[in-house]
């Protein structure tokens, strides 16, 4: 039975019984894995309680070639993300990212790129006062590592590049810009401002930190480009996330309740 240890981040996990629980996890090397962890509710020395979101664990596991499964044995800490504990927002953030990860990546297969992503996303809102726009730098980056690869950088009728200033088409079926010479064609489902398509473009294309740090204030940019993002995921993905409009439920009971 093959062995894995490295480095993992728990995505999901669901009660079995009186004592053990099923696990969905992110390794470094083999992708999402699912597995049992026997008696993890009880045996604070295997596991101690670390078979949770946003923290960094060790885990070590058994594969078993006939089963989907996994048997994990153990896991140990590597890293706390404190800060997203204590701050509820970034915690609502957090939630979306590991939802999207649970429900869209195939199990299995070297995804390291993944790991990466969830990993310096999960970085960036621990360290950060604010979650500004990470939840969006993250889908963004996320679609486009899932191979669907919108196009925010050139018109997907005429593939005429896209500069200077003005407005623009999106079109989520077709996956990108609609310049304004094509837009005639009807295919455009959203209005986007050229900068707002820079800014999607410069998501996709730095890493997480730096492109967070490109939006500056421009926050009618970030809400339009928020906007084409969920509507691109929830057609070709094929399913809104629970956790986003939980998010968005939450957040706006607060608003209302500081007034
Ligand atoms: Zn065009």
């Amino acid at each position: 039975m093959p062995r894995y240890q490295g480095p993992a981040f728990v995505l999901k996990k669901w009660d079995l019984g009186e004592s053990d629980q099923l696990v969905s996890f992110l390794s470094s090397s083999r992708g999402k894995l699912r597995g049992i962890a026997k008696g993890a509710k009880r045996s604070k020395k295997r596991f101690g309680g670390l078979l949770s979101p946003f923290l960094l664990v060790d885990i070590e596991c058994f594969e078993n070639p006939n089963r989907d499964l996994v048997r994990i044995e153990r896991c140990s800490l590597i890293h706390y993300y404190a800060s997203i504990y204590g701050d509820l927002e970034k915690l609502l953030v957090g939630c979306c990212a590991l939802e999207f990860l649970e429900r869209v990546l195939p199990e299995r297969g070297s995804q390291e790129d993944w790991f990466q992503l969830l990993q310096s996303s999960l970085e960036c809102l621990n360290q950060r006062a604010e979650t500004g726009p990470l939840l969006w730098v993250f889908f963004a980056k996320a679609l486009n590592l899932l191979g669907l690869q919108p196009q925010f950088g050139q018109c997907i009728h005429c593939r005429r590049r896209l500069g200077g200033s003005g407005v623009f088409g999106f079109s989520v079926p077709h996956g990108g810009v609609v310049c304004g010479a094509c837009i005639q064609k009807g295919t455009a489902t959203h209005r986007a401002a050229s900068d707002t398509l820079r800014l999607l473009d410069s998501w996709v294309m730095l890493p997480v930190e730096e492109g967070i740090s490109t939006v500056d204030g421009r926050n009618r940019c970030v809400r339009e480009a928020a906007r084409i993002l969920e509507a691109f995921f929830v057609y070709h993905v094929g399913r809104e996330l629970r956790s986003l409009r939980v998010m968005r439920e939450v957040l706006a009971d607060r608003r209302k309740v500081k007034g």
